[in-house]
């Protein structure tokens, strides 16, 4: 893996503003709160919460369609919220999203191929012949007949035209394309034959991806790495093999106890953990943890100190008073600090003082 990552996120923070009903008050809410996400060349990194988690902010941050009030996003070193005009257009040549809905995202005015061509059009990349081919070519790469690139979007499935919009967003190269719910309002196997695309672009192109999506499942398919976001926080993130097989941030286990086992009599045996309450409101964040109003296993330190993300040792880092960082030895001259950079040890809640 090199050392260099694609995409590296640190502190990323958005909040947005709104006029309250009561005149003159004016109501933020923070829906991405001090955000750190890595990224690095040819991988693809899961970013999975439930609606309204702040992933697809996230993501629109990164590509600056919303602004972000605080923090950095690198991109191959370049931070891209310090660029603006030519330099900005320039960088974001690198860095591409597809959107959830392939029935509004392409022009319905436009054939296939201007929908395709359209950022070469507007980077003023190639003359039209050149274009041309780069779009047959670019259905080639979809999986789509060149017989297509004369139609327009309205005459395409609902599977083909999000085949569409990622050919658009690879026409530049990229070295990171943003996928926010690529495949949700797809049925089953258009979103297995969705996924597999993006695997096999990934590895015939070496491009990055991040992959937004509220399914785990199909995250498990495509991700190398995960990261969980409740209510604009990171509450878990590693290895996907790892945190899905051995979860241990109360979100992330009813996440993953709500994934189909496809061997139905391991499904029979598996326990499904279902959260009660509504998510945390944004604009209403609670004193303490953010899961706090939902968490089965909330104790009184959760009501009022916010977990720190910590590493437990294995590349896996989790947002929880469950796994506090171990405490320094004796012989040590200064406590560890809880800024998420000590191994961390499994409290059991019933020692840790439970509480409701
Ligand atoms: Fe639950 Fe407390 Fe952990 Fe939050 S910090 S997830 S409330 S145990």
């Amino acid at each position: 893996m090199p050392d260099e990552p694609v995409l590296d996120v640190r502190n990323l923070s958005v909040s947005f503003t709104r006029r309250s009903l009561i005149p003159g008050r004016r109501r933020t809410s923070l829906v991405v709160d001090d955000v750190d996400l890595t990224v690095h060349k040819g991988r693809t990194l899961g970013l999975v919460g439930e609606s309204g988690s702040g992933k697809s902010t996230t993501a629109k941050a990164i590509v600056r369609l919303v602004d972000a009030q605080a923090g950095e996003v690198r991109l191959n070193g370049v931070d891209l919220l310090s660029l603006r005009g030519e330099a900005l257009k320039r960088a974001r040549r690198s860095v591409q999203m597809v959107f959830q809905d392939p029935y509004s995202s392409l022009d319905p005015t436009m054939t296939i191929t201007e929908c395709i061509a359209e950022p070469l059009t507007v980077h003023r990349i190639g003359d039209r012949a050149s274009r041309v081919t780069a779009v047959l070519d670019l259905l080639d790469q979809v999986g789509l007949p060149r017989s297509m690139a004369d139609l327009m979007p309205s005459q395409l499935s609902g599977g083909q035209r999000q085949r569409v919009a990622i050919a658009r967003a690879i026409c530049l190269h990229p070295d990171l394309v943003l996928c926010d719910e690529p495949v949700s309002a797809l049925d089953v196997s258009t979103q297995n034959r969705i996924l597999q695309m993006l695997t096999d672009l990934r590895a015939s192109h070496g491009i990055s991806f991040v992959l937004i999506s509220h399914n785990l499942a199909a995250v498990q398919q495509l991700a190398d790495d995960v990261a969980v976001m409740y209510c604009g926080t990171i509450v878990e993130r590693g290895p996907a093999q790892v945190v899905t097989a051995d979860p241990k941030h109360p979100y992330t286990r009813a996440l993953v106890s709500a994934v189909p086992y496809p061997d139905p009599e391991v499904q029979r045996t598996r326990t499904r953990v279902v959260l009660t309450g509504d998510p945390a409101n944004p604009a209403d964040r609670p004193p303490g943890c953010v899961f706090q109003g939902r968490c089965p296993e909330v104790m009184p330190v959760c009501r009022s100190v916010v977990p720190r993300l910590a590493d437990d040792g294995t590349g896996r880092s989790i947002a929880c008073h469950l796994y506090e960082p171990a405490p320094a030895p004796q012989s040590a001259p200064q406590a560890q600090p809880h800024n998420g950079a000590g191994p961390v040890r499994k409290l059991r809640p019933d020692t840790a003082g439970k509480g409701r």
